[in-house]
This record gives C-alpha cells, sequence and structure tokens, in this order.
C-alpha cells in the first residue's frame, strides 16, 4: 500500500471506530468500512481468531472408552482467601451434587475427587454435602489451616488436624501453589514460607500414617515467571490474569521451587505424592519422566494441561507408555459461572469431550478449551491415540488403586 493509500484508508477505519462510538440507531445507517481487496487490516493481537483450513477428522468422542475417575475438581472451595492464602473454615459450594452427578452420567464419569474440600466444619459440610449425598461418587480432600500457622504448637496441631480429617472421611490432602509463592512468615505478610520447610514435617508423616494421598500443586508455568511481554507465550493468559505473574519481586525461580520439592519428596518417602498439572512442569515432559524415576512416592495429574501434552503429542504418548501405571486423569473442573474465566478447566460436558478426543483419537489440530481463542497460548493441539490398555489404567485404574476402591 503506497504511503496515501494508507492514509486514506487510516482515515476510513478512524470513521469506523466514530461510527461505533454512536448510539446503535445513528451507525446503522453508516455501514463500517469495507476492508479493501487484497490488503490486510490492523489487527489487535487480543481480536485475533483464526479459522482453521485444515480438512482433517473430526471426531466426535461424547463418553468415554473407559469409566472414568476425575482426580481433580473444585466443585467447593474456602470462602475468605487473603493475598492467595486460603483461611478460615467457612466453605462455599460451587454447584450442587445432583447438578455435578448429572454431568458426570452423561460423559461417563464414575467418581470425582474434590481437592478443595476446606478443613474443620469446612470440612465436614464438604464431606456432607457431596461425598455423603451419594457415597461412592465423590472424594473429599482437606486442606491445611494456614490461619493457625502462627501457633508455635502449629506443627501438631497440623498433624492432629489430618488424622481427625481422616476419620471424618476426607480422603486426601490438598496442597495448593500458595505453599512456596504465596504463605509468609506472617500468614500474609514477611519473608515466603519454602515449600520443604520443617513446621510441616508431621503433616506430611501423617498423611503417610493415614494413608491419604497428597493432592500438590507446586509453582505454574515457566511462562509466569517470566516478564510479560512480546515473547511471553502465554501472554494472553497473564494479560487476562495479571496476578497469575511471577515475575520478579520476592518470588522464587520456577527451578528453585522444583528443588524444594525434591527435597521434601526426599525426606517423606512413606508419604504418597500426587504431582498435580503433569508434576507441576507439563512442558518439560523429560523432567517430569526423571522425577517419577527418582521418586516411586510420586504419581502425576493431568488437569488443565491438555494444552501442554497436545501440542507435543508424540513426546506425549512415549510420556504414557512410559508412565502408564502413574498417571491419573484430571480436569482441574471448576463449575461455572466462576469456572468460565478459566475455560480450559470450565466444569461442562465440552470439556470433557476434548480430554476424550486427546487422549483416544489421532485427530489433529483442534482446541484444547472449549472457547473461541485458546485461553493458555496460541496454539491447538493433537491427538495420542492411546491404546485400550493404557486408556483404561490412566481414566479410572490408577486413581481407584490410590483411592483404595475396589476394581
Ligand atoms: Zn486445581
Amino acid at each position: 500500500m503506497s504511503p496515501l493509500d494508507r492514509r486514506t484508508w487510516l482515515k476510513g477505519l478512524a470513521a469506523v471506530a466514530l461510527v461505533r462510538g454512536r448510539p446503535a440507531e445513528a451507525a446503522a445507517e453508516d455501514p463500517p468500512a469495507p476492508v479493501p481487496r487484497g490488503e490486510t487490516c490492523p489487527l489487535a493481537l487480543e481480536d485475533f481468531e483464526p479459522r482453521s483450513m485444515l480438512h482433517v477428522p473430526e471426531t466426535k468422542v461424547l463418553t468415554p472408552r473407559f469409566p472414568v475417575i476425575d482426580v481433580h475438581s473444585h466443585l467447593g472451595q474456602t470462602a475468605r482467601s487473603e493475598k492467595g492464602v486460603f483461611l478460615g473454615e467457612e466453605v462455599k459450594f460451587l454447584t450442587t451434587a445432583r447438578e455435578a452427578l448429572a454431568l458426570m452420567d452423561r460423559k461417563g464419569v464414575r467418581a470425582m475427587v474434590i481437592l478443595t474440600g476446606g478443613h474443620g466444619a469446612g470440612l465436614e459440610r464438604s464431606l456432607q454435602t457431596f461425598d455423603q449425598a451419594a457415597p461412592g461418587r465423590f472424594f473429599t480432600c482437606v486442606e491445611p489451616a494456614y490461619e493457625r500457622f502462627l501457633d508455635p504448637k502449629y506443627p501438631q496441631i497440623q498433624a492432629d488436624a489430618i488424622q481427625r480429617a481422616s476419620r471424618a472421611g476426607a480422603k486426601g490432602l490438598k496442597i495448593r501453589k500458595a505453599l512456596g509463592l504465596y504463605l509468609r512468615e506472617g500468614i500474609t505478610e514477611g519473608p515466603l514460607v519454602e515449600v520443604d520447610d520443617r513446621r510441616f514435617d508431621p503433616m506430611w508423616e501423617a498423611c503417610a500414617s493415614n494413608g491419604l494421598p497428597v493432592f500438590i500443586h507446586v509453582s505454574d508455568p515457566e511462562a509466569f515467571f517470566l516478564p510479560i511481554d512480546r515473547f511471553n507465550e502465554r501472554w494472553d493468559e497473564l494479560g487476562h490474569h495479571p496476578d497469575w505473574s511471577f515475575h520478579g519481586r520476592d518470588f522464587p525461580s520456577h527451578q528453585q521451587l522444583m528443588e524444594a520439592r525434591d527435597r521434601l519428596f526426599t525426606r517423606h518417602p512413606k508419604t504418597v505424592f500426587v504431582g498435580l498439572h503433569v508434576g507441576h512442569n507439563a512442558e518439560n515432559l523429560a523432567f517430569v519422566s526423571e522425577s517419577l524415576e527418582r521418586f516411586p512416592n510420586l504419581l502425576v495429574e493431568l488437569g488443565a494441561r491438555i494444552g501442554e501434552l497436545g501440542r507435543q503429542p508424540r513426546t506425549a504418548r512415549r510420556f504414557f507408555e512410559r508412565h502408564q501405571d502413574r498417571i491419573l486423569f484430571g480436569t482441574d473442573a471448576f463449575p461455572p459461572p466462576e469456572g468460565e474465566k478459566y475455560p480450559q478447566q470450565v466444569f461442562k460436558d465440552e470439556l470433557y469431550e476434548i480430554y476424550y478426543r486427546f487422549l483416544e483419537t489421532e485427530d489433529e489440530y483442534f482446541d484444547y478449551a472449549p472457547a473461541p481463542k485458546p485461553p493458555q497460548g496460541r496454539w491447538r493441539i493433537y491427538g495420542i491415540g492411546l491404546p485400550d490398555g493404557i486408556l483404561k489404567k490412566v481414566y479410572r485404574d490408577n486413581a481407584a488403586r490410590l483411592l483404595g476402591l475396589s476394581s
């Protein structure tokens, strides 16, 4: 385009922008200026929604080939949080057992693990609302009582709380990424508390002696630790959730967090840990493989990371073949309307269909989330077409063994 043409054309655009600013009736008389044929138009990255022109098979997988246990969901959570730390016993529920069961029945989900069950009275309410309302369909986990962290007896208080939770019916302990990234010496102020802080040792040991697995989330995608600039592959996502950035300030690096995690796993060999989000490092399956080999007490889960697995389908497929006994199915399901903010984990039929398509088919280049734009990064995914033997383990058998369910 010559500079002159370009100027006239930009003027046209400005006119369009003005029209958009006017009341609807006035704007209706004036259709927007058409983009000249063969010309490109300036476009904000935010507005780019390319539609794939690939002619390749599209398999609709409405139900899974085998029954599923989803080990990663948030059907409720602690009501109050301050600076990333959830505090207090009050819980709020994001759906009802009835509503959740209807979706589960449609999508072949036999059971769900509700990770964020709270603690104390809140945990009891969670257990009543889900586990006791539909026995065998929901398994709720307890969380630490961080509001008591400043009590000098906290290590023992927390260990005792684990035992009480286990007796009350909790099926595991959930640790959010708050440990390592938000919890501080003064709970919400002061220096950060490390993942392997000794004050939690009795808690990890209590999990081992009560047979409760620990569902642990450490760190976040590597890109969350980098500047939010043009090189950041999660630019859109961090733009929508700037509070997810751990770049700068006093945050440890991703590597430091992994090292603290490794010290924790080493020190508590009898405690079973489920590394959420593909062992906290879905972008680096060689690292996760090594962790699985190094720590026999570690399993991993898939929640909100098929976007990562599906963009490296050959590496992912080998990962599933090699570690087929230690991978659990999980989605990180978060019910709408709140879940709509995170389409890669919104508790909806479409979300399950995408997971099943990824695991069961060899379809190419499809969306990893039910959203007009890929929410985590600008790419699409490829199915890994797992064989029945592996599928059955990942969908259900590995989780059933972990939770002590009969086969
Ligand atoms: Zn989660």
